[in-house]
Order: C-alpha cells, then sequence, then structure tokens
C-alpha cells in the first residue's frame, strides 16, 4: 500500500492546517457529569509517528489529518471548527452574529466549538443556523447555539432542507435497535483506541458521546436555485434529496466566491451503502447532484468547503476535485452495471472492479469510508435487490445449520480449525475467516475456532483501508475474545422516541406486535394526545397494528395521554396503572381491551445480539 500511493505528499497536510488560528490542548470535552464527549487524548499518540504494522499506512494517513483540530480561516469571513467532533462546524461572519452551519452530534461539542470561535475572534450572537442535512452529526448539538424558543419564534432562522424533521427521527426509529447495534461495529465504539484497536473513521474521528438535542427549523430549502439572505449574507442553495442522505443541500456564497458541498462532497468515497445497515442510496442521482453543482458553480467557486475534512483552495483545484468526487460515484455506477451486463453477481463484481488510475491514486476518493467492493454491491442492490439469479441462492440453509453441514462434510471441527489456521499462516486470511466461521456457527463453545477466526479478523482489520471496514473486523473479533460488547441504546432510543412524528411512532410501535399474543384479537382503540393534539385509531387484527389519523365512532376503549407517557408504556418503563389518573391520563371504554392491544406488543429489544457468533 505504501508503494503504491504517494503518501508523502504534502498537499493535504499543507491544506488542513492552513489558515489555523487556536485550538485547545489538551482538547478534552465532557458532560456536566465528568463523562468524556470527546478527547484528543485518545489519537495523540497516531502523531508525527509512521503507521504501525496493524494499521494500513493510507488509513494512517488519514487518521493524521483528522486529528488537526482547532478553528480555522477558511476565508476571511468564513470559519470552521474541525476536530471537536466527528463533522466540522462552520461560523460564517453575518452582519449582526455568526451564521451556524452544521451544529455538531453534541450540546457539549458544539459548545466547545462555539466558545472557542468567540473567545478567539470576539463574542458574536448566533444569528442563524443551517442543517445541511438529516444525519446526527450536524444537528444534535444545536441546543448549545439556539434555543427552541428562538427557534419558535422566528427570532433565530433554523434553515434546513425540506423534510428534515421526519428524516432526521425517522431513519432511526423503526430500524433503530439493529442500526444501533451494528453502528457499535461500524465505528469501533467499544474498541480500544490503540494501534491494534479504532484509529479513525476515515470521515473524522469517531462521533461525539454526549447530549444530544434536535431544535426543529423555521425555514425550508426546496428548490435549486432558492436564495436566502440570511443576516445580511446571500445564500444560493442546492437541493440534493436523497444523495448521502434523505434531506440535504449544498449552497454557494457569491460574496465569498464559496462553495459548501455539505456531505455530497468530502475528501473520501463516502458510502452507497453504510454498513450499519439503511437503505441504500443512489449512485447516479449522487454524481448528477455533484454535476450540476460544478455547472452552476464551479466556475465561480474559488474554495469548497465541506461538513467533514478540510477544504480545497483554488479554482483549479476545487473543478479537478468536484470532477473526481462525481465520477467516483459515476464510475462504480456505471462499471457496476457493465460488470452485472455479462453476468457477475455481487461478489465477482466486487473482486473485479478497478479504478482508473486518475481515481485511484486521488486521496479524495480513496474508500476511507466506503470501499469500492462495498459500494459496487451497494449499486448491484439498488437495481437488482439481495437474489443474484443464481438458484443456490434463492433458499439457502441458515448459517448454523448450513456450518453444521459443512463442518460434518470437511471432517469435523478440529479438522476445519486446522485448514483455517492453515489459511491463515500462508496469509489467506479471508478464507481463514471464512473456514473458522462455519467452526464457530457449528459451535460456539468451540475455544479453539474462536481464536482462529478472531485472528483472522484482526488481520483483516489491520490491512482494512477503511475506517468502518477495520472497526467491524476488530469489533468482531473483540466480541469473539470477550463476549458482547454492549452499548447502551435505551436513552437515545427514548430521546428519539419522544420527538418522533406520531404517524412514525405507529410504525415503530407496530413493528413490535407479538404475533402469538396478538392471535385471534380483534381490537380497536382510539388515542387522543393531549400534548401535541393529535387524534389516532389503532386497530389490532391479523397479528397487524394498523394505525389511522382521527378517531374511529365506535372504538372499544379510548386512551388519553401524552406522547411522553406513551414512550415510557410501550418501553416498560409504566404500567398502565401506573398512569392512569395522574398527569391527565385517563381510559374511557373498556379497560380489559386496551390491555388486550398493549399487551400484544413485545417490549423493544435494546440489547446487543450476537453477530459473529450465533
Ligand atoms: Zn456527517
Amino acid at each position: 500500500m505504501s508503494k503504491q500511493l504517494p503518501l508523502d505528499d504534502a498537499q493535504d497536510f499543507s491544506d488542513a492546517r492552513r489558515g489555523f488560528i487556536a485550538t485547545r490542548t489538551p482538547l478534552v470535552i465532557t458532560r456536566e457529569d465528568g463523562s468524556v464527549v470527546w478527547s484528543d487524548k485518545d489519537y495523540a499518540w497516531q502523531n508525527d509517528k509512521s503507521a504501525p504494522d496493524s494499521v494500513n499506512p493510507s488509513l494512517w494517513r488519514q487518521a493524521q489529518l483528522n486529528n488537526i483540530h482547532g478553528l480555522f480561516r477558511v476565508k476571511e469571513g468564513i470559519y470552521q471548527v474541525r476536530g471537536f467532533d466527528l463533522a466540522n462546524m462552520t461560523l460564517i461572519e453575518g452582519s449582526n452574529g455568526w451564521i451556524v452551519v452544521d451544529p455538531l452530534t453534541a450540546v457539549e461539542t458544539a459548545e466547545a466549538a462555539l466558545k472557542l470561535a468567540n473567545d478567539t475572534l470576539g463574542k458574536r450572537p448566533v444569528t442563524a443556523v443551517l442543517y445541511t442535512h438529516s444525519h446526527i452529526d450536524h444537528f444534535a448539538g444545536a441546543a448549545a447555539v439556539v434555543s427552541q424558543a428562538d427557534a419558535d419564534s422566528g427570532a433565530v432562522p433554523v434553515v434546513a432542507p425540506a423534510h428534515f424533521t421526519r428524516e432526521a427521527v425517522s431513519e432511526n426509529v423503526i430500524a433503530g435497535a439493529v442500526m444501533t447495534r451494528r453502528a457499535s461495529y461500524m465505528y469501533g465504539m467499544t474498541l480500544p483506541r490503540t494501534a491494534t484497536g479504532h484509529v479513525d473513521t476515515g470521515l473524522g474521528k469517531q462521533p461525539g458521546q454526549g447530549t444530544t438535542s434536535l431544535i426543529k427549523p423555521n425555514t425550508v430549502v426546496n428548490r435549486t436555485g432558492q436564495t436566502l439572505t440570511i443576516d445580511g449574507v446571500e445564500f444560493v442553495f442546492q437541493y440534493t434529496p436523497e444523495s448521502e442522505a434523505p434531506a440535504e443541500f449544498m449552497f454557494f456564497l457569491p460574496q465569498y466566491a464559496a462553495f459548501c458541498g455539505a456531505e455530497v462532497l468530502s475528501r473520501n468515497f463516502h458510502n452507497i451503502y453504510t454498513l450499519r445497515g439503511a437503505k441504500v442510496r443512489d449512485a447516479l442521482k449522487w454524481a448528477g447532484y455533484i454535476d450540476e453543482a460544478l455547472v452552476r458553480f464551479g466556475s465561480q467557486t474559488e474554495i469548497v468547503f465541506n461538513s467533514h475534512h478540510w477544504p480545497v483552495f483554488g479554482n483549479d483545484a476545487v473543478r479537478d476535485y468536484i470532477k473526481k468526487q462525481r465520477d467516483i460515484y459515476r464510475y462504480t455506477h456505471d462499471q457496476t452495471l457493465r460488470l452485472a451486463s455479462q453476468g457477475l453477481t455481487p461478489n465477482e463484481i466486487a473482486a473485479s472492479i478497478t479504478l482508473p488510475e486518475s481515481l485511484r491514486n486521488n486521496f479524495a476518493t480513496r474508500g476511507y469510508y466506503g470501499t469500492l467492493k462495498h459500494n459496487a454491491k451497494a449499486v448491484y442492490q439498488h437495481y437488482f435487490g439481495w437474489y443474484d439469479g443464481n438458484p443456490v441462492n434463492l433458499d439457502p440453509l441458515p448459517p448454523e445449520a448450513e456450518a453444521n453441514r459443512y463442518v460434518e462434510a470437511m471432517g469435523g471441527i478440529d479438522a476445519v480449525v486446522e485448514k483455517a489456521r492453515n489459511a491463515y499462516t500462508s496469509g489467506d486470511f479471508q478464507w481463514a475467516a471464512q473456514l473458522a466461521h462455519h467452526a464457530v456457527f457449528a459451535d460456539a463453545s468451540h475455544q479453539d475456532a474462536r481464536i482462529m477466526l478472531a485472528q483472522a479478523y484482526e488481520q483483516l482489520g489491520y490491512q482494512a483501508e477503511s475506517g468502518p471496514w477495520r472497526d467491524v473486523y476488530l469489533s468482531g473479533a473483540n466480541e469473539l475474545r470477550n463476549g458482547l460488547q454492549g452499548v447502551d441504546m435505551r436513552e437515545s432510543a427514548g430521546a428519539l422516541l419522544r420527538s418522533v412524528p406520531l404517524d412514525l411512532f405507529f410504525v415503530a410501535m407496530a413493528t413490535n406486535v407479538d404475533p402469538e399474543s396478538a392471535a385471534g384479537k380483534v381490537v380497536t382503540v382510539n388515542f387522543r394526545f393531549t400534548d401535541t393534539g393529535d387524534d389516532f385509531t389503532l386497530m389490532l387484527e391479523n397479528s397487524v397494528l394498523n394505525h389511522r389519523q382521527g378517531l374511529a365512532a365506535e372504538a372499544d376503549a379510548t386512551l388519553t395521554l401524552t406522547q411522553e407517557l406513551l414512550v415510557r408504556l410501550i418501553s416498560g418503563q409504566a404500567s398502565l396503572k401506573d398512569l392512569v389518573g395522574k398527569d391527565g391520563v385517563s381510559v374511557e371504554g373498556s379497560f380489559i381491551r386496551l390491555g388486550q392491544l398493549l399487551g400484544s406488543l413485545g417490549l423493544p429489544n435494546f440489547d446487543p445480539f450476537p453477530m459473529t457468533t450465533p
């Protein structure tokens, strides 16, 4: 890897340090209770050292770049705080105060970033907030820079792409438990920060582990070419829904000749498919938006700054950068379809697709976050879904049943582990992993099999150029050696459910129906919400919980409550008995029938489920 790439090219390091004004050293940000939200001490050991044997040297370079933190002058009037969280906070000087773009993942990191700007550049009020897109690392720290009251009254414009709030809460609600569990692998959340642990996500160090908030926007961007003057600064928006995020925009600042690429543009090959699990993204649309940006703003743009990583300076560099960002998505799209049309299936496409030299040797299109292999599979998935057309893959045996049979066919578990060890010794780590995986799924208590699989995953992790690939392999290895590693998601899940629109809440609630408890029950219940003013009807029939807006004329019962109390009820924190008669909670009609409906719901699963073991 170090021979293939010009790793000593210093341009990125000089761009990443350009305009440095100040930082905090050490940079340790804590919650009120003293627990650490963000600390550069986790990563300081990476600075000024060459890559250890256990880290891919290309990822190591990116990790060092992402270590550079502080307040930077992008251009007179535009500043960024970088390396205080996974994403960047951008501050634009308005006539009366700061226009804050993307207030980070946590209230604590956003507060620290704003304080650094105020302490260094002079204290100014926040006069506007922009969310470039609906991912949590770009909005959840908002309470540190604006209050919901100022957003509600319109005193501070809070600008977001159309459908922002719905998308911000929905992605993690309906499928939240699985995504959270898988995200803990993808971001290496339970790994040590060491040369054999987590080193970087590619996109930045890690998400801040602090208090999250959701301040709802009051100003919507829903079309390209839409112009807003915000605190005296003209913004020309490009609306880019269903690109990197379901709700997203980029913008051009004519007076600064500067373009904000949000997260549509970044300094790596981003995810067409994200390993935590999410709906696959549209690579063709993504490339199309980037080309549209080039056409509309390319010739006038002197600086590109984004929601992650460091800016691009100078028009020649900007146009070259934007073209290559466009073409990494376009190439992956086109070549996946070309190979598919020749009959190649996803694993074959991943094994044979390669990049042209101009994209391969360009750091900003390297697979530090997404990878060519998994993104090519994502393009396949977008067009063809999970089935590759081969009948053997239509209804394959589930992993344990398959593993038992393979292990028997290969002469028993000890023989399989031995073959895996031979593969490992010869450097064939993926084959070693596949063999040992069968052994572990045949008998998870077989210690030699577990250790063999862990060792194979470790080598695959050390080789990986992608931060998420590394973290996924090393998290798997860690659990094989030490058992399941929990990340507590109760608090975050509860916070999300309290702010989710009720129609989505009921969709999430319906995914908790236990078909056996619900069997044969036919119940209709009206729900009246005293806080939101919403009325809903829930109907249980065929072990399905349907919901409709409005009240049914003939319901078995009517439950009056608040969304907060419904969250407590559904998550098992309170029973109906505890609640009725308090805080305005009441039941009319049949208590028994209401109990039948609620009793058909299982509790949401917040506990870590096994992924590397059966
Ligand atoms: Zn982001």
